[in-house]
């Protein structure tokens, strides 16, 4: 293939992944978004494995093969609520591949073309730049999307580390990274200066995501995503490869937007997250220990829903748990053939993952126009008979509005306990990802329905 067909081909698939972020953007065309974006990476393999300058044909193939095999053997088994830790680690992937492509440019530097000695020397510095930048981020990346990993796994604490001087420490590793930064240009490179640079980064990474606690995450996964889109941007440069300059850009835009929306959803500041440690240790109140919850059986939760004229479903992550969203789609066209107003209220960060909800009930072929976000609804609650909170927690926290002092604290919630009654779906008595109680349990018009949400739809739909 020639360079010029190359080119070319990077330029359609560039479009396809435009037109595929596009089609992502709202429920009805993602599926189409999703072919032109798996279209677009197939134009793109084909013209970077055929292109003039590849070699190792051999070595190509034998890595695809691998990691096709684990890829299609992990998307098989993979769970709905296992996603989000697919992500992270997907996202880790893409910080250690621009760490060893920032090292082989290094040890391997592309050929200068000799124009004149000037323009040559200002190439190769910026080489150099593109070098220590594409392992600095991609170092950031990696360790921080495995301890983002490892809390969404449960492996380690969801709370946030909290150091003395985190913030201080923070300052001098960026500081150090540019004090090397100058050392490795001047030094015309020195595997030295970009060995400690690494090992700064992979610490100030693992740092930079072990010190937001559990409630903020969701604003994490979406600024890691942000910094797997820049680390490819940093090895495209390296590579001298447009399309992934274009791709990572792409990638590392829609985040840093994505990082905005959740930041705003939640009400927090977007600087403090790019520093990092805005989260707080958890604490149980014991106050509402103490109190009273009543529970109620599935029989007179239908009784309840039969007597309403509306109602309202709050589903959260405990939905994705029980894969109750086909039982609850189910539940809902009985209660509609009853002329019963059901809509459903999300919340940005309910589940694992953003548009967690959105995609669950997608699947369950829940009509888009009864499901709301929750700016949309939240209005709405006062006026409503039943709210059905299925597997929701800290998203239906009313500390978040009550409590200055609970970590979830200022963070916009879905405010069910306006309405007249509330049914909650949960197991136990446990805490939802935050590790925070939730006071809504107790108050005088909820009600709890104990159990796996999937099974009280299911008997609840019975007997409705
Ligand atoms: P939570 O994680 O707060 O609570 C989920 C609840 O579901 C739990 O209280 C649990 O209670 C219940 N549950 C679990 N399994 C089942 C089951 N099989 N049947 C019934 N109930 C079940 O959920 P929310 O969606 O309200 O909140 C999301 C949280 O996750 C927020 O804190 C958010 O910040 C965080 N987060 C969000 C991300 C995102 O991008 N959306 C990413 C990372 C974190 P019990 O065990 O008693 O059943």
């Amino acid at each position: 293939m020639s360079e010029g067909l190359r080119q070319a081909a990077y330029i359609v698939a560039a479009l396809f992944f435009i037109l595929s972020l596009a089609g992502l953007s709202k429920q009805e065309s993602a599926r189409v978004g999703n072919y032109f974006g798996i279209s677009g990476m197939a134009i793109a393999l084909i013209a970077t494995i055929f292109g003039p300058d590849s070699a190792g044909m051999a070595w190509v193939i034998i890595a695809m093969v691998i990691g096709a095999g684990i890829g299609i053997n992990y998307a098989k088994h993979v769970e709905m609520t296992e996603m989000p830790e697919l992500v992270a680690m997907l996202h880790s992937f893409v910080g250690m591949a621009a760490v060893l492509v920032g090292y082989n440019s290094f040890i391997n530097p592309p050929t200068i073309e000799l124009i004149n000695l000037e323009d040559a020397h200002a190439e190769h510095v910026i080489h150099m730049i593109e070098v220590f930048l594409g392992v600095f981020i991609g170092a950031i990346t990696f360790t921080g999307s495995i301890v983002a990993f490892c809390k969404l796994r449960g492996i380690i604490p969801s709370i946030a580390l909290d150091i003395p001087y985190k913030h201080k420490l923070n300052f001098a590793a960026i500081m150090a990274s540019i004090t090397l930064l100058i050392y490795f240009v001047r030094a015309d490179g020195s595997i030295f200066a970009l060995i400690i640079m690494t090992l700064i980064a992979f610490a100030f990474g693992y740092h930079l995501v072990a010190s937001i606690g559990g409630a903020d995450m969701p604003v994490v996964v979406s600024m890691l995503n942000s910094y797997s889109g820049w680390a490819a941007v940093a090895a495209g440069f390296m590579l001298a490869n447009n399309l992934l300059i274009i791709t990572g850009a792409l990638v590392g835009s829609s985040g840093t937007i994505l990082s905005y929306i959740m930041c705003k959803a939640m009400n927090r500041s977007f600087i403090s997250i790019v520093v990092g440690g805005f989260g707080k240790t958890v604490t149980i109140s014991s106050d509402e220990e103490e109190c009273e919850y009543r529970e109620i059986s599935t029989e007179d939760a239908a009784e309840m829903l039969r007597e309403s004229r509306s109602v309202i479903i709050t589903p959260g992550y405990g939905m994705a748990v029980a894969q109750a969203q086909c039982p609850v789609n189910v539940m809902i066209e009985k209660l509609r053939a009853k002329d019963i107003n059901v809509r459903f209220g999300i919340h940005p960060v309910a589940g694992r993952l953003p548009g967690h909800m959105n995609v669950l009930l997608a699947e369950a072929k829940v009509p888009y126009n009864i499901v709301l976000e929750m700016d949309e609804i939240n209005e709405d609650f006062s006026q409503t008979d039943t709210v059905l909170v299925i597997g929701a927690n800290d998203t239906v926290n009313p500390a978040a509005m009550e409590d200055p002092h609970s970590p979830l604290a200022g963070m916009p919630v879905l405010e069910v306990w306006n309405a007249k009654n509330v049914i909650v779906f949960k197991r136990s008595m446990n805490t939802g990802y935050a590790g925070v109680q939730n006071p809504l349990f107790f108050k005088e018009n909820t009600v709890m329905l104990f159990g796996d949400a999937k099974s009280s739809v299911e008997a609840i739909s019975k007997v409705i």
